[in-house]
Order: C-alpha cells, then structure tokens, then sequence
C-alpha cells in the first residue's frame, strides 16, 4: 500500500487572514507531499508492511524493520501528523468546545482558559521544530509536545488536536513570530472536529 496527499478540505486561502495563502500551498503541496513520498520509499523496502496502517505502524515503532524505522518514525508522522492538523482547522472556526469534549477539558484544566493558557506555553516551549498537542492519556486529557515529527500514538495517546510549530508552518506570515501565530491559530480550530474524535475514541 502507498500513501497518498489528499487534497486539503478546503481552498488554499480559506483560513486567511490567521494562515495565509502561500504558507499553505507550500506547507500542504510541498512540505507534507515530500513526507509521503519518503515514507513511500522507506517502505517499499519492506512489502510484507504493505497491510499495516499508519497508525499501527506509529504505535509500535520496535516492530518496524530497524533500517527504516527512522525514516517511518520522521515521515511516517509527517504524513500522519499534517492529515491531523489539516482537519483540526476550517474557516470561520474558533469559539469553544461543546458537550462532552468542553466537559472533560474543564476536567483536566480547570476551564478553557485555562487549557489554552496551557497549550499555548506548551507550543511555546517547544524548541526548535516540533507540535503541540491536545491528547486522550488514560481516561482524561492532556497537553503535550513532541520534537520534529512525533507523534504522541507512539507513547500509547490518542491525539485529539494539534498545532504544527515548525517554523515552515509561520514564518513567511509571521517570521519569528511564533507567540502571534499560535494566538491567531485559535480563530481557526475545527471543534466540530475534535469533538468528533474526542467522542470517536
Ligand atoms: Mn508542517
């Protein structure tokens, strides 16, 4: 089985004036194609993975063959990670959480402001490349981070939500910016979506 770039859910300057046009089509058409190209490559070295999905072969990276772990562990959650992040997002988006999702958030957080305070300062603390993450850990949430393309499936969580903070996801809008991208990122969060998911799981 190979992976595919499947197109983005929505048009490419559809979440102006928070993500701009530009940094979408290169982030989407080039950065995440080139993810899936190289996870296609590692793989094509061992057909007998061609069953598995990605997310069995994130969650147990000691079962992948040893000379393409690395390459599945970076391209494989660049593939996986970007579907994620692209889905998390729609225009005309933002507010808060409803129902189920809004109550286990006020849970494990105290109440929304709370958690976006927190996700926040963890997107920010995250040096160098990497995401921010909303996850189902146990029977709660939390907030957590990875380095370069990690993904939290890996350390035994459910991602619910993310944040791309690679520089390649802001700088041409917001060079280094990171503190305004990731305020402006909450005007565009598909909570319908993580709401979804949260319930899904
Ligand atoms: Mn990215």
């Amino acid at each position: 089985m190979s992976f595919q770039l499947n197109p983005l859910p929505y048009a490419y300057d559809a979440l102006e004036p928070f993500i701009d046009t530009q940094t979408m089509q290169i982030h989407h058409d080039k950065h995440h194609a080139a993810y899936i190209t190289n996870l296609n490559l590692a793989l094509e070295k061992h057909p007998e993975l061609g069953s598995k999905t990605l997310e069995e072969l994130l969650s147990d990276l000691n079962a992948v063959p040893e000379d393409i772990r690395t390459a599945v562990r970076n391209h494989g959650g660049g593939t996986w990670n970007h579907d994620l992040f692209w889905q998390v997002m729609t225009p005309q988006a933002g507010g808060e959480p409803q129902g189920g999702l809004a109550k286990s958030i006020d849970a494990a957080f105290g109440n929304f402001a709370n958690f976006k305070t927190e996700f926040e300062k963890t997107a920010m603390s995250r040096f160098g490349s990497g995401w921010a993450w909303l996850v189902k850990k146990g029977s709660g949430l939390a907030v957590v981070s990875t380095a370069n393309q990690d993904n939290p499936i890996s350390d035994g969580m459910i991602p619910l939500l993310t944040l791309d903070v690679w520089e390649h996801a802001y700088y041409l809008k917001y060079q280094n910016r990171r503190a305004e991208y990731v305020g402006n990122w909450w005007n565009v969060v598909n909570w319908a979506e993580v709401s979804r998911r949260y319930l899904a799981k």
